[in-house]
């Protein structure tokens, strides 16, 4: 892929503090230096965050940037879908994630949607071609997934219903991308497929993380940085060098841009980025 045509992002959260708020302000302005395509801001499962991801991708957008913000449809009725997209729209905002969501352990999913592509086809229905719809993917497959045929297919359902490009979950093994674009292309699915990248920071919640969305830590990562301990120093200089080694490869190898899982920090991010060479 050239240069010049790849696609660069950052994710957040919206923050539930005024000292959250004010972090991530300082946050945003110091990835905006690097020039990202987007930024993405994700969305509680049932709109628990909904006032927060519309004034967080609002304020971000107010600021010069190009912001969009992630829907989910779990547990969520049409009327409320239907609101939130049009709400969107009336603000000016062409860009969106669209997902299923999930629900905290313990609850059953409910909502007039079942899947991510039901939500991709009703934002078609709703607003045509006005939003670019992003869909994600999972190199290791979704945890949920009988098999990996079976969630390929799923993705091939949200491609057809309408979306223009996907994110991938994280991972670590650069061969379960390059893997997974090639089924997908196999499968004649032409959309850019960008690599999801979460630096490492904390290895206790990046094992959580991990063991909640499927994506494996490789064991001599898990190992390596187990063997850390506290030293958190580290932890954090392991993961540069692994994350930018990771991002290296898959750029090489024709990776159509890289979208950043930022947990709301500039630092780990912005050092890779410079690393990399991007700016
Ligand atoms: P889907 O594509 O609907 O897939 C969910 C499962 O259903 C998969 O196992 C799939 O194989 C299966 N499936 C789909 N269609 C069918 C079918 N027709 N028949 C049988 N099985 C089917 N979560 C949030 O709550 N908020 C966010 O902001 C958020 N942002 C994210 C951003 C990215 C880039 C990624 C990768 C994930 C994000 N998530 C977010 C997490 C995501 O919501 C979960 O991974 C969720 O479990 C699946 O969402 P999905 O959109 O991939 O669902």
């Amino acid at each position: 892929m050239a240069e010049s045509k790849r696609v660069f992002s950052f994710e957040f959260y919206p923050p539930k503090t005024p000292e959250g708020v004010a972090k991530l302000r300082t946050t945003w302005k110091q990835l905006a230096q690097l020039r990202p395509a987007f930024f993405s801001v994700t969305y509680g499962a049932g709109g628990s965050t909904r006032e927060g991801t519309l004034s967080t991708v609002l304020e971000i957008r107010d600021d010069g940037h190009h912001a969009a913000p992630h829907i989910s449809c779990v547990a969520a009725t049409r009327a409320a879908l239907r609101e939130v997209i049009h709400q969107y729209k009336d603000h000016g905002i062409r860009h969106t994630v669209a997902l299923r969501g999930d629900l905290p352990s313990g609850l059953a999913m409910s909502g007039e949607f079942r899947y991510a592509s039901e939500l991709v086809a009703f934002i078609r229905e709703e607003t045509g071609d006005w939003f670019h719809v992003e869909v994600a993917a999972y190199p290791e497959y979704h945890p949920q997934a009988r098999k990996p045929q079976q969630d390929i297919a799923a993705f091939k359902a949200k491609v057809e219903a309408g979306a223009d490009s996907a994110i991938t979950q994280y991972f670590y093994n650069p061969d379960s991308y390059f893997h997974f674009v090639d089924q997908a292309r196999a499968l004649g699915i032409g959309i850019p497929i960008v690599p999801g990248i979460m630096p490492i920071n904390n290895f206790s919640q990046l094992a959580r993380f991990s063991d909640a969305c499927g994506a494996e830590i490789p064991r001599w990562m898990r190992l390596k940085l187990e063997g850390f301990g506290d030293d958190s120093a580290s932890i954090k200089a392991f993961g540069l060098d692994v994350v930018t080694d990771l991002c290296d490869r898959l750029l090489a190898g024709g990776a159509p841009g890289l979208h950043f899982y930022t947990m709301n920090m500039a630092g780990p991010s912005s050092t890779i980025w410079q690393r990399l060479g991007l700016s």
